[in-house]
């Protein structure tokens, strides 16, 4: 076991965990963080790797190589099998324990199936680098496959930002496949959810644009249509209608890290960690949750902070400045969100956001602007070149779709410029 003098355990090594590490290593105190991976996955370009636009290397970043500087930071490379906030503790599968002065639980989030039959089993999340890949890996199947009618096609459950986006990619990608000849007929996208409107959290303004960029990229949207079952080649509805389909995206929501279901407290919504207003677990002296994994108030009428990168990072970085305050002595303060606003890119030349204090609605390049903005300030906690990232952002927005997708399996890069050694492991196992 490790010692506990000033010693904070990170559980979490995705947005908020390292916002967290790299602020406490800033000020030298020694962190230990903890991920199953070792390699930081970026969420939100998950959907461009499942669509064959980036490869899976540029979205994942190893966790040794961004605390290369930080001689504070020790990074264990573990499943945690448990947290216990009430010795401020991990168990790791492997059966070792590590404990500290103060534990954050930043593990983020899992795809909620919702107890849908087959969902499971059938369906494809879109919540990791390995989910992705093997989406991006199971379409490539299939186009290698004989054109037998329908094997394309691709149904996308949820139609939040993430299911959204991914079938916006997806029906770009088979006008590609189309029109390079890849293929005899592209599939079909259909998304479909329950509510009445995409994008629920937006205004109706943009509700109404998603619904039109998809159409006009070729994807069919079904709404007021719930999922009653996925099988391994169809989606059934509760109207009693049916998809074929052998490609299920699920979009549909999500649940807390099952490590924060056990860690001590009773679980709030989402099975997320309900905390006080300075990220601290009530009842749990030293222990903080953040990011996905926390329902985090904002004060306004009993609400919490939506699952976005920009609250999982800020609240984070947070969390360590309050653990720095307790080092110092001193009390914690309550946690302070910086809106970024919302947006979604739906496809080349097809974007929307809502920004400023009001959440004023814009589109098109105006809209991927914030968008690239907000993203930039996301990576830069993970990569020091951002400006290949905006770089190949724009080039994405911009430019001819046939010129940049690749069909085949050498998508245009993000040019990092990595050293080879700082690769990532990425297992699909
Ligand atoms: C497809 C998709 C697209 C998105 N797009 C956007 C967007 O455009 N803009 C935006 O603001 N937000 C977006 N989000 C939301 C945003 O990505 C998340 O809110 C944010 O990444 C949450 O950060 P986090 O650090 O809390 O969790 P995560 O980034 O999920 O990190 C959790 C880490 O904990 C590790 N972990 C979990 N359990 C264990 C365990 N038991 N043992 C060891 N390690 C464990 C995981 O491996 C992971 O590295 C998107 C999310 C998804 C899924």
């Amino acid at each position: 076991m490790t010692g506990t003098a000033d010693r904070v355990l990170v559980l979490g090594g995705g947005l908020a965990g390292v916002a967290c590490a790299r602020r406490l290593a800033e000020e030298d105190v020694a962190v230990t963080l903890v991920d199953r991976n070792d390699y930081h996955q970026f969420q939100p370009l998950l959907y461009q790797v499942a669509s064959s636009q980036l490869p899976a290397v540029d979205v994942a970043r190893p966790h040794r190589a961004i605390f290369r500087e930080h001689d504070a930071v020790e990074v264990v490379t573990a499943d945690v099998a448990e947290a216990r906030l009430a010795e401020r503790g991990l168990v790791l599968a492997d059966g070792r324990t590590l404990s500290g002065s103060h534990v954050v639980v930043a593990a983020g989030a899992r795809p909620n199936f919702f107890g849908i039959p087959g969902a499971a089993e059938h369906a494809f999340p879109l919540y990791s680098v390995a989910d992705a890949e093997r989406l991006r890996l199971h379409l490539q199947d299939l186009l290698r496959s004989p054109d037998e009618p329908g094997a394309l096609d691709v149904v996308v459950v949820g139609g939040g930002p993430t299911g959204v986006e991914t079938a916006g990619a997806l029906a770009e990608l088979m006008g590609v496949w189309d029109e390079t000849g890849r293929v005899v007929r592209p599939g079909r996208i259909t998304l479909v959810d329950r509510g009445d409107a995409l994008l629920g959290e937006f205004s109706p303004k943009a509700h109404e644009y998603a619904a039109r960029k998809l159409t006009e990229a070729g994807a069919e949207v079904r709404l007021g249509t719930g999922v009653a079952a996925v099988r391994p080649d169809r989606v059934e509805l509760d109207d009693g209608g049916g998809i074929p389909a052998r490609t299920v995206v699920w979009g549909g929501g999500e649940l807390a890290s099952s490590v924060a279901r056990s860690a001590g407290p009773s679980p709030g919504r989402g099975g997320r960690l309900d905390v006080r207003a300075d990220l601290g677990v009530d009842g749990y002296p030293g222990a903080y949750a953040v990011g996905d994994a926390a329902n985090i108030p904002s004060g306004s009428g009993g609400g919490t902070w939506p699952q976005l990168g920009s609250v999982a990072q800020q609240s984070g970085k947070w969390a360590a400045e309050n653990i720095l305050r307790d080092l110092k002595g001193e009390p914690a303060r309550p946690f302070r969100y910086k809106d970024k606003g919302i947006m979604a890119m739906i496809g080349r030349n097809a974007a929307v956001a809502e920004v400023g204090k009001r959440h004023h609605q814009v589109e098109g390049p105006v809209a991927f602007a914030a968008w690239l903005g907000v993203h930039m300030m996301l990576m830069s906690g993970v990569h020091s070149k951002t400006d290949a990232f905006v770089t190949w952002a724009w080039d994405y927005f911009d430019r001819d779709r046939t010129a940049t997708i690749e069909a085949s399996s050498a998508p245009q890069r993000i040019a990092w410029g990595d050293d080879e050694a700082d690769r990532p492991h990425i297992s699909l196992d």
